[in-house]
């Protein structure tokens, strides 16, 4: 265990080879730059505070402003439950 990493402590570990370490930063300035090119807008800095149905669309209130979409994903993580439906 500590050839690969001489800080860890434990009695026995698995080494996966195809395992990494990325710079997630640089991945999602790519996801970013790559959506961007297919027409996707990304907002940041914007608080959802509520979520709202009609019959024809849902509609996410920000901070901000208000987007309208027949389909959202909440990827709120573990404050996904705190998301007003
Ligand atoms: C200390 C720590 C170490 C970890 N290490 C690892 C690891 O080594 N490997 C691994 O696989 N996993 C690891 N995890 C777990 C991993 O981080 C999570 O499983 C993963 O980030 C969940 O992704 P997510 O997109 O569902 O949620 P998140 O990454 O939590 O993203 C949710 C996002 O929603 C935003 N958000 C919340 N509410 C609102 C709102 N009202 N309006 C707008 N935005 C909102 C939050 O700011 C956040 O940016 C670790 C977790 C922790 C805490």
């Amino acid at each position: 265990m500590r050839e690969i990493e001489p800080h860890v402590s434990g009695v026995e570990c698995l080494f996966v080879p195809q395992t990494g370490i990325v710079d997630y930063t640089a991945v999602s300035e790519k996801m970013k730059d790559q959506l961007n090119a297919l027409g996707v807008e990304i907002h940041f800095n914007e608080k959802v505070i509520g979520i709202s149905r009609t019959e024809s669309a849902s509609h996410v209130q920000t901070n901000a402003a208000t987007y309208s979409a027949t389909l959202v994903v909440s990827c709120a993580g573990l404050h996904a439950d705190r998301l007003p439906a």
